[in-house]
């Protein structure tokens, strides 16, 4: 398997020699070394993607397109391999790193079919003296800096759009998982892309990022990971005033309103909650029951969290995988914890399952009830498989709970009535709202959040919107 890095259109270790290691998530042993590359490498990758700008950008749209629909062609042909490597470095059951290489694919499909739309628009203007058009240009060399959690999908939804605008593309992606974004370099090597289009560093984190902000050629970073780091990244794009598009943290309200179909809401809560080990920024984190049909549902959901099988990814059983760390372990307890001394009634689960060979990571499905706004559960992303349970006598009430945080990315709300549905959506604050189901994700619709979660979209036109700059062509007529 390729472990350098791509940068310029060739393989490349760090200069230094350095390199650090990559763990298998659910053994903790080591399976590859990957380059450490710092300021230099990552200035040299921005030389790379500034050379291939002019030509790239030049290509036509139909072209573009055809690059991405083969993009999406290869990840899908490549679905076992960028599976197995998915569930190695992060953990996530395989039937898991299939579904993350399907999505990815379709966000170069979506990309291939909006690309083909980025015409110049005639503006209709109220003086017969002047033509107005508006002409949708690439930003130009553009940055992405992905997570753990998804390590093709949170590339896949940066890459696709940046060359379908036209940019070409730096790429840092996490420690814990570059061997799946390493692949991915090698696929798009491999169908021809021409060099220097799209570039992948690994090495420290700080010194990457820094060297693209401070850069000058790099017009946009694309983040997705932690609110912290958002921060960072914010600062750090005053200077050069590099635009932004910030995917961070989640702390999604999971309402069950009391005339809705509770074993669906069972079903779309185990699907929300457990899926990657409750890793996901749009995992329901604080579940709030209506009086009526709180016993039920407690009862289904306490039942099916039982009866999830935890362990290694690579078996085929598996719907829980290992926690990405320590530090994820540890807050997993500091939660159920802080819950319990306050007042929660542990329904399942509580502690990690050993699993023979592998790491104390593996977490069983948790479940307490009697959670309140007091607890730190309710207060911030647990990013783990804990579900705390409120319940709720009026609406009203569990609207206020919704929105009594500063994270604004995804809401799910349950209902059969359609009007009670819609309003609540409309009530909660967030980007995205799943109305009755648990799986929101689609690569033709605005994914993003609001608040302490960010700002930007992507997928579909929205996502292309990120990295076009509009160029507005006023011209005169005379005579
Ligand atoms: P993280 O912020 O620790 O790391 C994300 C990326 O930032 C990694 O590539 C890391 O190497 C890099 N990084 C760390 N410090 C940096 C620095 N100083 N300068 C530049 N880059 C730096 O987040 P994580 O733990 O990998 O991911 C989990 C978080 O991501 C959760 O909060 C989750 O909600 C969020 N997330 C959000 C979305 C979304 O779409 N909103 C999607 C997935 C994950």
């Amino acid at each position: 398997m390729e472990n350098r890095n791509l940068i310029s259109g060739e393989w490349r270790g760090a200069l230094d020699g350095s390199t650090f290691g990559v763990c298998d998530a659910a053994t903790g042993r080591e399976i590859a070394r990957v380059p450490h590359c710092h300021e230099m490498e990552a200035l040299e990758a921005v030389e790379g993607a500034a050379n291939a700008l002019g030509a790239w950008r030049s290509r036509s749209l139909e072209e573009r397109a055809q690059f991405l629909r083969a993009i999406a062609a290869a990840l899908r042909s490549h679905e076992d391999q960028f599976a197995h490597v998915i569930t190695a470095e992060n953990g996530k059951p395989l039937s898991e790193g299939r579904g993350e290489v399907a999505y990815s694919a379709d966000y170069f499909s979506s990309a291939a079919d909006e690309a083909l739309q980025l015409h110049a628009i005639n503006i209709r203007s109220r003086s017969e003296l002047r033509v107005l058009r508006a002409h949708p240009e690439p930003i130009g060399v553009v940055a992405a800096i992905t997570p753990w959690n998804f390590p093709l999908a949170m590339m896949a939804r940066k890459t696709a759009p940046a060359l379908a605008a036209g940019c070409t593309q730096v790429i840092k992606p996490a420690e814990l998982t570059p061997l799946t974004a390493l692949l991915f370099a090698r696929v798009l090597a491999d169908l021809g892309l021409p060099p220097g289009v799209v570039n992948v560093v690994t090495g420290d984190p700080a010194a990457i990022g820094q060297a693209w902000l401070d850069d000058g050629r790099v017009r946009k970073l694309s983040f997705t990971g932690s609110t912290r780091v958002g921060r960072l990244l914010m600062r750090g794009a005053a200077e050069q005033v590099v635009r932004l598009s910030l995917e961070l943290g989640g702390h999604a309200p999971f309402i069950v309103l009391r005339d809705a179909n509770v074993a669906a809401a069972v079903d779309a809560a185990v699907a929300g909650k457990f899926r990657a080990a409750g890793q996901t920024c749009v995992c329901p984190n604080r579940f709030l029951i209506a009086d009526e049909i709180h016993d039920e549902f407690v009862e289904r959901f306490v039942t099916a969290a039982r009866l999830l099988p935890v362990g290694r990814g690579l078996d085929l059983a598996t719907r829980v995988g290992p926690l990405i760390s320590d530090e994820a372990v540890a807050r997993m307890r500091r939660h159920i914890d802080d819950a319990l001394a306050k007042g929660a009634t542990l329904r399942t689960g509580g502690s990690t399952i050993a699993v023979e060979g592998c790491v104390d990571r593996f977490f069983a499905p948790t479940v307490v009830t009697e959670a309140s706004s007091r607890m730190v559960c309710f207060q911030e992303e647990t990013f783990g498989p804990l579900a705390p349970i409120a319940r709720f006598h009026d609406e009203s009430h569990a609207i206020q709970i919704a929105n009594e945080t500063p994270f604004g990315l995804a809401a799910y709300v349950f209902s059969e009535d359609s009007t009670r549905l819609a309003a609540v959506s409309e009530a909660v604050n967030c980007g995205i709202v799943g109305a009755n189901t648990g799986i929101i994700s689609d690569a033709y619709a605005p994914f993003g959040g609001r608040g302490w979660s960010g700002f930007g979209r992507e997928g579909g036109r929205w996502g292309i919107e990120e990295y076009l700059s509009w160029k507005y062509v006023c011209t005169g007529v005379h005579g």
